[in-house]
């Protein structure tokens, strides 16, 4: 075989491994029909039930949600199960909310029952704005198929627990109330909740209680299971909550599930039937089932050990290991590295030059990288929002230019290294590469796998290959295939799914596709042949194809849609109304005409008050007041008085027809202490300090709710209070543009507000 065939076959090879790679983190399990063994799970049954519950928006208390829950009961009851109803006001400790929640349970007993249990969880309300198909119906129904498949096959010796809670979108309320007041959450042993934050993509393992290097383990044991450690060391410190969030007081070993492709559309109208994966419904399913089953026939409770490295690699599954393994393994790459520095031939003097300008060169290489990576990703945001139209976060053509750039750079920078150094800087390069592992592996051991393996096999295969050429060439394909399959999936999932590209996501693809290339530099080096300057700018030609391919093509469409909402908003106690909305980029025509259509006279216009400009985010207009909108909520003070601690303020708050939630806020005074229905507000675990005190009551009963606030002795306070109720009141002779396709309801979707204040 000619050189040129060698070097053009190890590119296609190396081209075809990454795609592979990447098909393969993305795929979900095949389907299973609804003739599949009934002791198996099946997605197409699941969609049955996905169907009844994700008919239309269905959020928490409306009587969609009411006729959702009456399924769930009834279902529940065809398997032969008794579910109850924890029907209780909740209030959030992560977030400054309270309100009704019905939580659907069940118990399967296992063959010895009464003892600790299995707890499957996951959420059955949905936000206003679309039927959450993905969110959470998908997970619902993969519960009900679960349990009907586990009812299906022999008893669990343990009791399997199902939790569908309520109110998650509003707070965590449900969840909340499990864990705090309910029994079964003391017999609870380890906790599986399934969620979504997307309609497709594999169901990921993403986050973890403490002390995962058990459950990690059981999770190894399911075929297809997804998860790395990175992604739970990253969601800890990211400022996200799931119902998992209220569970954690418990400081049970638990696992959390989403699948969270296709973003575009999450919390939306179109996070719809017709847009879920059935693939992702079938990889929550298999995941709950193989799970239940295993905890379910496995010691409960279940050990107490420390956290794990983990990952998955194509053709490998799981990979699991302890977090003390970290440090010794990237030492051990470090020692690889050392060898054939140190065993060199006899009389061949110790060369140190190039390996420590080698290993400068690699840093150096790297930090133009992520500047670069950080600039395109910036410039990307910047050139869309001026263009008014496109969502360069999740596109593939972005990513795969900043790569190819990147790569591109590295080619270069270590091509001008061996013509000055000689072949011996990629020692160099190692040690750099090998270096930052060991840094990662102390400071963040969940992340260091990314680092470690790949510098582990690149550095073997050097080793090998500087000792004995003649073996050399073997080990270059395993230690190519390492460090393709461990990075490229991962990055990948981490960038193109989960984070998304902008400045950040950039800078994190940057780093990853830096230190790939740097590692694989003698097989780029082998692939350029003769002319070491013609392979990075071919490379980098590519990239800039790619990248214009990207710029002319990545725009809003319906396939690719954006969001935005309109709001109107009344003062009860002024009679000024406003119009006011929140555009993505790509909706920002359409909110601006919406608000031209809407806007009064300029002589007619009333400034909106600071109070109501807080609670809105975009632009207002001044709109004709419509008198059939005015929902204010009724106040009656039931006491007045002065307590130990200052005045107690008693006050019974009663919503109005069709109000949805009633946020509380202090405009004026301080709130030392508050109760709902006499049940304490707690903020000790709140995610954000309160500039000031705020509540928001969700789905409040038709009778209202108690509110006692403790305020300091002889103060005076302004209580705001605004209703939102779904959907937009008529104008009267206004004519709104109607919501193109494309551009989709998102959240509380179209809402209407009316506020007005209480002094007291
Ligand atoms: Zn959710």
């Amino acid at each position: 075989m000619s050189s040129v065939w060698a070097r053009r076959l190890s590119a296609m090879g190396l081209g075809a491994l990454c795609a592979a790679s990447i098909s393969w983190a993305l795929r979900t399990p095949a389907v299973a029909g609804a003739n599949a063994s009934a002791t198996e799970f099946s997605a197409e049954r699941a969609m049955r039930h996905v169907r009844a519950i994700a008919k239309g928006p269905h959020p928490t208390g409306s009587p969609a949600h009411l006729e959702v829950l009456a399924y769930l009961q009834s279902e529940l009851r065809a398997l032969g199960l008794t579910p109850h109803v924890q029907d209780v006001i909740g209030i959030g400790t992560r977030f400054a909310v309270a309100g009704r929640v019905r939580n659907v349970l069940v118990r399967l007993p296992g063959s010895s029952p009464g003892g600790r249990a299995v707890l499957l969880m996951s959420h059955y309300d949905g936000v206003p704005a679309g039927p959450a198909a993905g969110d959470a119906a998908a997970g619902t129904a993969a519960l009900l198929e679960t349990l009907r498949a586990l009812r299906a096959g022999p008893a669990l010796v343990n009791d399997v627990i199902a939790l569908f809670s309520d109110s998650e979108e509003t707070g965590l309320l449900g969840a909340a109330a499990f864990a705090k007041e309910h029994p079964w959450a003391r017999d609870a042993a380890v906790v599986l909740n399934f969620e979504a934050r997307g309609v497709n993509g594999p169901s990921l393992m993403f986050e973890t209680g403490a002390g995962n290097l058990d459950v990690a383990r059981v999770l190894r044991g399911v075929p297809g299971a997804r998860g790395t450690s990175l992604s739970t060391a990253v969601y800890r410190r990211l400022p996200n909550d799931t119902d998992l969030s209220e569970m954690a007081v418990l400081g049970l070993p638990a696992m959390n599930f989403a699948f969270i492709g296709g973003e575009d559309r999450y919390h939306t109208t179109e996070d719809d039937v017709a847009h879920l994966s059935m693939g992702s419904v079938q990889h929550h399913g298999v995941q709950a089932l193989a799970l239940a089953r295993a905890f379910g026939n496995g010691a409960l409770p279940r050990p107490a050990t420390p956290d794990a490295v983990f990952f998955f690699a194509p053709f490998f599954g799981l990979v699991v290991y302890p977090e003390s393994w970290a440090i010794p393994i990237a030492l051990l790459a470090i020692v690889l590295v050392f060898v054939p520095i140190m065993r060199r031939p006899a009389g061949e003097p110790l060369r140190v030059r190039p390996v420590v300008f080698g290993a400068i060169e690699a840093v150096s290489a790297v930090l133009v990288a992520v500047f670069v990576g950080y600039g395109i990703g910036a410039g990307l945001t910047s050139f869309h929002v001026s263009l008014g139209s496109g969502a360069p976060r999740w596109s593939g053509w972005y990513a795969a230019a900043i790569a190819l750039f990147v790569v591109a750079i590295v080619q270069f920078m270590s091509a001008a290294a061996r013509r000055w150094l000689g072949s011996t800087s990629y020692a160099g390069t190692l040690l750099a590469w090998a270096l930052v592992s060991l840094a990662v592996a102390y400071a963040i051991p969940g992340a260091s796998f990314l680092f470690t393996w790949p510098v582990l096999l690149a550095a073997l295969a050097w080793a090998v290959h500087a000792m004995s050429r003649s073996a050399g060439h073997a080990v270059v394909p395993v230690a190519v295939a390492g460090v393709v399959v461990v990075i490229v999936p991962t990055a990948w999932l981490m960038v193109g799914v989960a984070l998304g590209l902008d400045a950040v996501g950039g800078v994190v693809l940057a780093v990853l596709a830096g230190m790939a290339s740097a590692l694989l530099s003698p097989l780029l080096t082998f692939i350029e042949g003769k002319n070491q300057w013609r392979g990075p700018a071919s490379t980098a030609a590519t990239a800039a194809a790619v990248l214009c391919v990207g710029l002319v093509t990545v725009r809003t469409s319906v396939e690719r849609p954006t969001t935005g909402v309109l709001a109107y908003v009344t003062d009860a106690d002024s009679g000024g109304a406003w119009l006011t909305g929140y555009a993505s980029n790509g909706a920002g025509d359409w909110l601006a005409s919406s608000l031209r259509a809407a806007r009064i006279d300029s002589a007619m216009r009333v400034p909106m008050p600071v109070a109501i400009r807080r609670l809105t985010r975009g632009p207002a207009v001044s709109v004709r007041p419509t008198p059939t909108a005015r929902r204010a909520p009724s106040v009656t003070v039931l006491k007045d008085t002065v307590v130990e601690r200052g005045r107690l303020v008693v006050l019974r708050i009663k919503p109005s027809a069709d109000t949805w939630s009633i946020g509380l806020q202090m405009d004026t005074g301080t709130v030392i202490d508050a109760t709902v229905n006499g049940k304490t507000v707690d903020r000790s675990r709140y995610r954000r300090t309160q500039a000031r005190w705020a509540l928001e009551f969700v789905a409040p009963p038709d009778t209202g709710f108690v509110l006692a606030l403790t305020t300091p002795a002889f103060s005076t306070a302004v209580l705001g209070i605004s209703a939102r109720a779904s959907g937009l009141p008529p104008l009267p002779g206004v004519t709104l543009p109607p919501r193109p396709a494309g551009v989709l309801a998102i959240q509380s979707g179209d809402i209407a507000v009316t506020y007005r204040r209480v002094r007291f």
